[in-house]
């Protein structure tokens, strides 16, 4: 097959697939050889769906809306998402912007 992206040439190589920092393992993916994007069968695609679900990673992004406390604004963090990370009332943790579309929070 060929990339959507770039029209190049894709591989079929195994590679490693991670969600939330977490490695799924190893699946079959054809990767393209010029760009580097990967692209999974549906059957494959299938198979991380239901790995991610089995460990609990699944649909774990979620929206949030910025609000406002008094002079600093705050983004809720929904409830999955603080069970997965532990995050607990207190805990300090540190938040940088990873890029001008990118907020990291390591805790
Ligand atoms: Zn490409």
């Amino acid at each position: 097959m060929k990339c959507i992206i770039c029209n190049y040439e894709t591989v079929k190589k195994n590679v490693e697939y991670k969600e939330s920092g977490v490695l799924l393992g190893n699946f079959s993916a054809y990767v393209c050889q010029k760009c580097g994007e990967i692209y999974f069968d549906e059957k494959t695609a299938e198979k991380i769906q239901n790995k991610s679900k089995q460990m609990g990673l699944f649909g774990l992004a979620k929206k949030a809306k910025v609000a406002e406390i008094g002079n600093s604004i705050a983004i809720r963090i929904p409830k999955e998402i603080a069970e997965f990370l532990k995050l607990k009332k207190g805990k300090e943790v540190m938040i940088f912007p990873e890029s001008k579309n990118d907020l990291h929070i390591n805790v």
